[in-house]
C-alpha cells in the first residue's frame, strides 16, 4: 500500500512516498520557492536526485507537478496506487487529541486555530486543499505536531498567568515536534525492552525541543504556545523574560512584533555567536577558540540540561536520554557535553560509540541511565497514522 506523507510550508512542500506496512521509501522530494518564477522541484529516487525549475505560483500547481513527477519518474504507474495522503499540521489546539481523517469540517476546525499558529497552519491548509482537489477520491489524514503532548496535565501545560487567558484565548503550552518525540520514545521503549520506561527526548534540529515521556505519554515538553519557548535554537531565543520585549522596543524604536521577530530569527546560535545558526559552524568556531561560538555552545548545553534536571524530578526518575534530529543525530560534541553534565544522574558516556552515527546506545553498558542516538522519522509516523485511519 502506497502512502504519501506531506509537509506543506508557506513556500515549500516536502513529500515522501512510502510503501506500508514495510515502511520503505520509494521516493522523496521537495518543492521550494513556491510563489516564484524560478521554483525548484527535486525528486530523490533510487539514490538519484532529479531537480527541475518551473514557474510555480501556488501550491495547487506544486501539487500537480509532484503528482505528475511521481508518474513520470516511475514511482507509481497510476494515481489509484496512492491509498492515502497524510498531512503534517503544526497546531491542533485542544480540538485534536489524535490524528483525523480530513473532512470539510476538519479543515474549518484547523482554520479556527490559525491565530495560535499564524505562520504554519494556513500553509498546512493550503497543502491539504491542493491535495484534496488533485486526489478527490483518496482519503487524507491530518497528523498534528501537538496531539502527542495532549496528555500533559494542567500543572505542566498552564502558564501562571491570568486563568481567563486560557479560558478566553486558549493561552497554554501546546508543545510541538510531537510526531518526532513519539517516534523516538516508542523506539527507545523497544530498545530498553520496557513500555513503561521514563525517557527524555532531545529533538535538536534547527528548531529544537525536549520532551519527557513517561510510559509512552508526553508529560511535559519545552515548546509552548508557539515554538519560541524552551531551549535556544538555530535562530530562536527560547525562554526569555518577556520584559525584554518592552525594553528593546523602546531602545531600538521597534514594534513588539519586530522584537518578537528578532527573538525568532536573529537569536539562539546566530544571536549569541554573531555569525551562524548552524551547529557545525558553532562547533568549528569553538574548536578554533572563538569566544562567542564557545559561549553559544555553553548556553545551549546548560539550557538543555536545565530541562533534563527538571524532567528527571518531574517524572521521578529516568531510564534514558535520546538524541535526535540534525544536531542530535550528528553533533557528538553536544551529546558529549550534555551527558557529562548529567553525571550526577548516574550516566556514563561511551566515548567511541558517541563518535558514530545511526541508531545506537552511546552510554556504557553499566550506565544506570542509558543514552541513545535515535534518528527520527516523522514521515513514517505520518504514514502509520494514515494507515491506521484508512484501514
Ligand atoms: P529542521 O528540520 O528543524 O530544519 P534538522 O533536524 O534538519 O532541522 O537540523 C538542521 C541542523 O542540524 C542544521 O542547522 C545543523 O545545525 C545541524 N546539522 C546537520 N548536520 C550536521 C552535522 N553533520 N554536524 C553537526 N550539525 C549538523
Amino acid at each position: 500500500m502506497k502512502i504519501l506523507a506531506v509537509n506543506a510550508g508557506s513556500s515549500s512542500l516536502k513529500f515522501q512516498l512510502l510503501v506500508m506496512p514495510e515502511e520503505s521509501v520509494i521516493t522523496s522530494g521537495i518543492v521550494e520557492r513556491i510563489g516564484w518564477d524560478d521554483a525548484i522541484i527535486t525528486f530523490k529516487q533510487n539514490g538519484q536526485k532529479i531537480t527541475e525549475t518551473f514557474q510555480i505560483l501556488n501550491h495547487k500547481f506544486a501539487v500537480e507537478l509532484v503528482i505528475q513527477g511521481l508518474i513520470k519518474h516511475g514511482a507509481i504507474q497510476s494515481l489509484d496506487e496512492i491509498k492515502g495522503v497524510g498531512h503534517r499540521v503544526v497546531q491542533g489546539g485542544e480540538i485534536f487529541k489524535t490524528s483525523v481523517l480530513i473532512t470539510d469540517e476538519v479543515v474549518e476546525q484547523i482554520r479556527s486555530l490559525n491565530d495560535l499558529a499564524p505562520l504554519h497552519n494556513p500553509a498546512n491548509i493550503t497543502g491539504i486543499e491542493a491535495f484534496r482537489k488533485a486526489l478527490p477520491d483518496v482519503p487524507q489524514v491530518a497528523v498534528f505536531d501537538t496531539t502527542f503532548h495532549q496528555t500533559m496535565t494542567e500543572d505542566a501545560f498552564l502558564y501562571a498567568a491570568p486563568y481567563e487567558w486560557y479560558q478566553k484565548y486558549h493561552v497554554r503550552k501546546y508543545g510541538f515536534h510531537g510526531t518526532s518525540h513519539q517516534y523516538v520514545s516508542e523506539r527507545a521503549a523497544v530498545l530498553l525492552n520496557n513500555p513503561k520506561a521514563k525517557v527524555i527526548v532531545a529533538h535538536l534540529g534547527n528548531g529544537a525541543s525536549i520532551c519527557a515521556v513517561d510510559g509512552g505519554k508526553s508529560v511535559d515538553t519545552s515548546m509552548g504556545l508557539t515554538p519560541l519557548e524552551g531551549i535556544p535554537m538555530g535562530t530562536r531565543s527560547g525562554n526569555i523574560d518577556p520584559a525584554v520585549l518592552m525594553l528593546i522596543a523602546g531602545k531600538e524604536d521597534k514594534t513588539y512584533g519586530e522584537v518578537l521577530d528578532d527573538l525568532n530569527k536573529k537569536s539562539g546560535y546566530l544571536g549569541v555567536s554573531g555569525f551562524s545558526n548552524d551547529s557545525r559552524d558553532i562547533i568549528d568556531g569553538m574548536n578554533r577558540g572563538d569566544y562567542r561560538a564557545t559561549l553559544a555552545h555553553k548556553i545551549q548545553v546548560k539550557r538543555i540540561v536545565d530541562y533534563i534536571g527538571s524532567y528527571y524530578l518531574y517524572m521521578g526518575g529516568l531510564d534514558a536520554i535520546c538524541f535526535t534530529a540534525g544536531i542530535g543525530e550528528n553533533a557528538p560534541e553536544i551529546r558529549r557535553d550534555v551527558i557529562k553534565a548529567m553525571k550526577p544522574l548516574g550516566i556514563e558516556l561511551d566515548v567511541s560509540e558517541n563518535e558514530k552515527r545511526g541508531e545506537r546506545m552511546i552510554s556504557t553498558p553499566d550506565s544506570k541511565v542509558k543514552a541513545f542516538i535515535i534518528p527520527t522519522n516523522e514521515e513514517v509516523m505520518i504514514a502509520r497514522e494514515c494507515v491506521r485511519l484508512t484501514a
